[in-house]
């Protein structure tokens, strides 16, 4: 049964290992606005590394939201933006770096300057499509589900499966459940449940993960859900679409947090025949951007091609530097030619 096999490729291991064994300090690092895969897939290696004997750290470009505050390892994590220079000396010093969950500089927000200046070599660990050559190791692989189910491929591929014990599992299991919206999407290969199968197996809780990560709604966080599917929210029926709009004003009045808004984007796609579901969130200086859509709907093109940004087929992320109204207008705008274009 092949599909139930690592399907890490063997020659670039290879190379991997050898970097591994060259290296003392190692820096991790996920993408700007980390989310459950990103944060789980640095803890998870950084505390495979540590019981390798390395000196390890992970550096978050920025913060994240409470509900990812409770993995195994969190209090062990750098932010960039709240010690700069520690962090830099820690990379600048560093032989290696693991580039997670990201394909491009850009999405390293304010470390971009410095990984690019680093001198140390870099693996890359990633599932988002068109990666950019930014490693000397790249693990790319858009048929993974999370970069999380790569990590748990590389350390088993490294022979090093009996070091995941039940902590490093429960991060694994977070990022692997995170982007898949609880194994719902973007989650049809047998070896993702294989994989799900031996986390079990480590002893994870399963109940504490999904209620840490799904069950902490502040109220006003649970109020502004209700505005955004109100209020807040357009369906397009002749374009299978729903958008909702956040504007400052309904973010303070609903004292949003960091992260409040994570995740309200797939409520629309309950709504039967929507396809496409995009959420616009006025920030200070851009709008923020998150796309999602279903089965063969391409969304990250639009957020590619309008919106600055890209991601995965069904979940992508961009930002404009228009106004909030006007940002809409752009998307109801080239909304009806990418509803044509697909192929239905
Ligand atoms: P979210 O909507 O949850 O912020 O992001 C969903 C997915 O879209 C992410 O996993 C990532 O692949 C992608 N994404 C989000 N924002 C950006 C962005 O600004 N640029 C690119 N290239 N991808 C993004
Ligand atoms: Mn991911």
């Amino acid at each position: 049964m092949n599909d139930l096999l690592n399907r890490i490729d063997k020659e670039l291991i290879k190379k991997a290992e050898l970097l591994l064994d060259e290296s003392t300090q190692i820096s991790i690092i996920p993408h700007s606005g980390p989310d459950g895969d990103a944060l789980g897939s640095s803890q998870a290696l950084y505390q495979y590394l540590i019981k390798k004997g390395k000196k390890a750290q992970v550096i978050s470009p920025s913060a994240y939201p409470v509900f990812l505050r409770w993995l195994p390892e969190n209090s062990k994590v750098w932010i960039y933006t709240n010690g700069k220079k520690k962090a830099e000396e820690y990379i600048r010093s560093s032989d290696l770096i693991f580039i997670v969950d990201h394909n491009s500089l850009k999405r390293s927000g304010d470390l971009e300057a410095v990984l690019e200046k680093a001198k140390a070599k870099k693996i890359m660990i990633d599932h988002h499509p068109e990666p950019e050559q930014i490693a000397d190791v790249m693990f790319s692989d858009t048929q993974m589900c999370s970069t999380c189910e790569m990590t748990y491929e590389f350390i088993e591929a490294l022979g090093d499966e009996d070091v995941i014990d039940t902590d490093i599992s429960e991060c694994i299991y977070t990022g692997i459940i995170t982007d898949t919206g609880g194994l719902s999407y973007n989650s049809s290969h047998a070896r993702t449940y294989q994989i799900v199968g031996h986390l079990i197996a480590k002893g994870i809780d399963k109940s504490k993960i999904h209620s840490n990560i799904y069950d902490n709604f502040s109220p006003d966080r649970m109020k502004l859900l209700g505005h955004c599917l109100d209020g807040g929210l357009e369906v397009l029926p002749d374009y299978q679409a729903a958008i909702i709009s956040l504007g400052k004003e309904d973010l303070l009045r609903f004292n949003y947090k960091d992260g409040d808004t994570e995740g309200f984007v797939n409520y629309p796609l309950s709504i039967q025949g929507m396809l496409i579901s995009v959420i616009f969130i006025e920030k200070d200086d851009m709008v923020k951007i998150s796309f999602r859509s279903k089965g063969n709907v391409p969304i990250n093109i639009v957020a590619r091609d309008f919106f600055n940004g890209g991601g995965h087929m069904n979940a992508a992320g961009g930002r404009s530097e228009l106004k909030l109204q006007e940002a809409i207008d752009l998307f109801k705008k080239v909304l009806p030619k990418f509803y044509k274009s697909l192929d239905q």
